[in-house]
């Protein structure tokens, strides 16, 4: 057996198809080896460990580049199918892209910052940065003059809030401001939108459905581009990692706290996600999982599940041959509000900060946090430590000072590795289950697409055979496979 293991691994061709996670594997272990050598011998200045950490930086900003195009093309060419293939899964129609947040931020802003996210007023600007809301003390008044004060005009003020305690009157004034960032969530919502007028427009939608398939087929060639810098870039940002940590005594301190997270983040990913998938899809989970491991591996040194997306793609689509129009459709969004981790993450450093202010929780406080740390991880954007902002939402929904979140904070970018790869699997099961779950619609589809392959008169005479027009046609015709969709837009274009 270990034998055959061994011959396996040896083999030229296990090494040529799995060169990638290969390398990525014997970069991290590089990148370990020489963050601790020069963390032990090197007496690097700050500069020089900035300096140091460069080419690390350069894959992080390769990997974020590739994001605003790969979402809003897979987006709208998989809205595009999704319209038609009609998953029967509800997707939850609540995010939030933040970044930065200030402990003045409470909850009920945050989630109408959510939703404001998600109708942006500028498309341009929604493509580097995001609205968030902020709360400003203006004064305090007596309750005489309080009613003086409420007619007052603030110049950049929305709306403005009075508080009476006692008879003095706490006014916040909220100004609202933007962070920089992408808002993916509008994007996503915009696309969605988008993708559904192309799908529903016929003939005259052709011209876009071809241009976003070609937008879409050119940046994956870029990502196959950054692909082969991954292993560089890996050694550098890990090494520069360690190097870059200043206390590592604290991990002794909250190792207790650490060992909870990560058994709940094992669990999570090793029996609860494993057994859904199991259930549903009736497919051993852990060869799947094994399929992602080059995404999983890039989310533990990225610490970013955008950043990860197009290697979660490759995964998806190249070794767990999921169906791409379910990939297009699913990845993106669930990079965007699908987090487990998470979720997780910030249930038990809620309950942690709880125990640590001698705070006894009853069931009720239980449940409040399950359900504030689930919508608080859909409202973290897949960037580092977004999680840890958001946990403001949850400590304060159960009365603890939003400032403790800094107890947890020197660990936080350790713990961000392991959640991010747990979001990222999360992502990838949801693949799965989501191609399970629509089989008959894309069965259905390919029927549909060879038919019309064998017998392209339909096509040619441009007369539906039923009510859906030519252009949706094409699509069902495997308008993302790139094979099929080139035979049939010959086709089609032959006619004029
Ligand atoms: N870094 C995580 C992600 O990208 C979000 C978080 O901070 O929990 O998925």
């Amino acid at each position: 057996m270990a034998k055959a293991i061994k011959k396996g691994l040896l083999c030229p061709s296990f090494v040529r198809e799995n060169w990638l996670l290969l390398s990525t594997v014997a970069a991290v272990l590089t990148g370990i080896g020489i963050g601790v050598l020069v963390r032990e011998y090197g007496s690097l200045s700050k500069l020089d460990k900035v300096y140091f950490a460069f080419p690390g930086e350069l894959l992080m900003r390769m990997l974020k580049l590739i994001i605003l195009p790969l979402i809003i093309s897979s987006i709208i060419a998989g809205i595009i199918l999704v319209v038609t293939i009609r998953p029967g899964v509800t997707q939850r129609a609540s995010e939030i892209d933040r970044m930065g947040s200030s402990p003045e931020v409470n909850t009920v802003d945050a989630l109408l910052d959510l939703v404001r996210n998600m109708f942006p007023e500028n498309l341009v600007q929604a493509c580097f940065q995001q609205y968030k809301t902020k709360r400003e003390k203006v004064k305090t008044t007596t309750a005489v003059d309080k009613k003086s004060s409420m007619f007052r005009e603030e110049p950049t003020t929305m709306a403005t809030t009075a508080k009476a305690s006692e008879n003095k009157t706490q006014e916040y004034k909220i100004v609202g401001m933007y962070s920089n960032g992408i808002n993916v969530l509008g994007l996503i919502v915009f696309c969605l939108v988008f993708g559904v007028i192309i799908g529903k427009m016929g003939e005259k939608g052709q011209v876009l459905m071809d241009f976003f398939n070609a937008l879409n087929e050119a940046t994956m060639r870029i990502v196959q581009i950054i692909m082969w810098y991954m292993p560089i870039g890996i050694v550098f940002l890990i090494a520069g990692k360690i190097i870059a940590v200043e206390d590592w005594e604290i991990f002794r301190k909250l190792g207790l706290y650490m060992a909870t997270v990560i058994i709940g983040l094992a669990i999570h990913s090793g029996i609860v996600l494993p057994l859904i998938y199991f259930i549903i899809v009736r497919k051993n989970p852990f060869w799947f999982a094994m399929g992602m491991a080059q995404a999983l591996l890039t989310a533990l040194m990225t610490s970013s599940s955008s950043a990860t997306l197009p290697v979660t793609f490759r995964c998806a689509e190249e070794n767990n041959l999921i169906d791409k129009r379910i990939t297009r459709f699913v990845l993106p969004v669930g990079a965007t509000i699908n987090m487990d981790g998470t979720a997780l993450y910030e249930a038990v450093a809620a309950i942690f900060i709880a125990q640590l202010n001698d705070l006894k929780l009853d069931i009720g406080q239980i449940v409040t946090i399950s359900v504030t740390a689930t919508a608080a991880s859909i409202g973290a954007a897949g960037v580092p430590q977004a999680g840890l902002v958001t946990m403001v939402i949850v400590l304060s929904a159960i009365g603890l000072p939003a400032e403790d979140v800094t107890l947890i904070i020197a660990v936080d970018w350790l713990l961000d590795r392991f959640r991010t790869t747990v979001n990222v699997l999360g992502d990838a099961f949801g693949t799965g289950v989501v191609e399970k779950l629509s089989k008959k619609e894309l069965e259905q589809m390919d029927v549909t697409s060879e038919v019309n392959i064998v017998n392209p008169f339909a096509l040619e005479t441009g007369i539906p055979d039923n009510d859906e027009t030519q252009a949706e046609k094409s699509y069902i015709n495997g308008g993302f496979d790139v094979d099929k969709s080139d035979t049939i837009s010959f086709t089609q274009t032959s006619q004029f």
